[in-house]
């Protein structure tokens, strides 16, 4: 039997509700509730994922991001809510904001993520690598991307050679100064990343490396073994986490997910609010809800261990941080500002208007 990106005999990767026999216990109705699921969605999930699931708990968070539920074929949200379509210069570049845009390696990832918001993309036949040459031809001539990320589907599911062609030429261009990659390998399929990924990564200084990791369970011994081998390429690694409904809407669980990381060398960067996309709108959390446990982490985490939450405007207007607001009110010169235990402290905010020193830096172009 082949892959179906038509690779390997023996694949690290089960298709089909079938293959989920031995990993989970399911009724008649829910084995069609997951085939007529992942006829819409398709089904994808590596071995080493799978084995995270805890049987024993239905409610199971690492099952929730990974098997098909039927909540998914709702109508609710959009299919394209951050318009990335209506922004592609090519198949395989998206560019909404000046100065940078997201490279799009490919449709495939280890794990096809319940809750993704490329799910109009993911595991389908959209042949983006095939306009990849067009894509470099624009980046050469577009002189004001100094910032490409790297995403997908997933880029480290890319082979070391398909890797290495894509970083070194986005490093040859001059004027593009910074490389991102976004993925989900390091932690839902470890073994994917090989000695031929790290040299890749290796060649690009500086490289930040965005791991999407949403639970502490996530964290596991091989995770921690990729990192340590990601830290010594000497790339900057970074977390992202989407607040995900029934997976991490909990204080404790982001407390421990988020020291975790820190303790691996990983700064979290963003807390994404749910993008408002079909299929994933069971995973929705309430925006207040997402501002309370912003609260108790600050109250409780080092502030190296605090992301940005932020929302991602549906219609494409972009991300904007959402947190809590410390700063009561003012009268006169002063400001009330609430502090971490729920008391009230006062700030004089008598500072004088700001003096432009003459630098020049604000001359020399962006
Ligand atoms: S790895 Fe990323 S792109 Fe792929 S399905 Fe998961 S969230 Fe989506």
């Amino acid at each position: 039997m082949r892959d179906k990106e038509g690779k390997k005999d023996t694949l690290p990767f089960i298709f089909h509700v079938s293959d989920l026999k031995g990993y989970l216990a399911l009724s008649k109705r829910k084995i069609k509730e997951i085939n007529d699921t992942s006829r819409v969605y398709p089904l994808k999930v590596s071995y080493f994922y799978l084995n995270l699931i805890d049987k024993t708990n239905p409610e199971c968070p690492i099952k929730r991001q990974c098997i098909p539920d039927i909540k998914e074929l709702s109508h609710q949200g959009e299919v394209d809510p951050l318009i990335e379509d209506r922004h592609s210069i090519t198949p395989s570049f998206i560019k909404k904001y000046p100065g940078r845009g997201v490279f799009l390696t490919g449709a495939q990832c280890a794990v096809y993520c319940r809750f993704c918001n490329r799910k109009r993309l993911t595991g389908r036949d959209h042949d983006i690598k095939a306009s990849h040459k067009d894509t470099f031809a624009y980046l050469k001539k577009d002189a004001s991307i100094q910032e490409v990320i790297v995403s997908g589907g997933d880029p480290m599911m890319l082979s070391p050679e398909e890797l290495d062609h894509i970083l070194s030429n986005l490093f040859s261009i001059d004027h593009i100064k910074t490389i991102r990659i976004s993925s989900r390998v390091p932690l839902v399929y470890p073994e994917g990343i090989t000695d031929g990924h790290i040299n890749a990564i290796k060649k690009i200084n500086p490289l930040w490396f965005i791991i999407h990791i949403n639970h502490p369970r996530e964290i596991t011994d091989e995770f921690s073994e990729k990192i340590r081998m990601l830290r010594e390429t000497g790339c900057i690694l970074l977390g992202h986490t989407v607040l995900l409904r029934g997976v991490n809407d909990c204080p404790f669980i982001l407390a421990h997910l988020f020291q975790g990381l820190v303790m691996l060398g990983i700064k979290p960067y963003y807390l994404f609010q749910l993008d408002e996309v079909r299929g994933v709108m069971h995973f929705k959390v309430q925006v207040q809800r997402g501002i309370e446990i912003m609260k108790t982490l600050r109250r409780n985490i080092s502030g190296l261990a605090m992301p940005t939450y932020t929302i991602d405007i549906t219609g494409g207007s972009g991300k904007v941080p959402v947190d809590y607001n410390y700063i009561k009110r003012g009268s006169g010169d002063k400001i009330y500002i609430e502090d971490f235990k729920g008391r009230t402290g006062i700030y004089l905010d008598n500072g004088k208007k700001s003096i432009c020193n003459r630098c020049g830096v604000c001359n020399k172009k962006a």
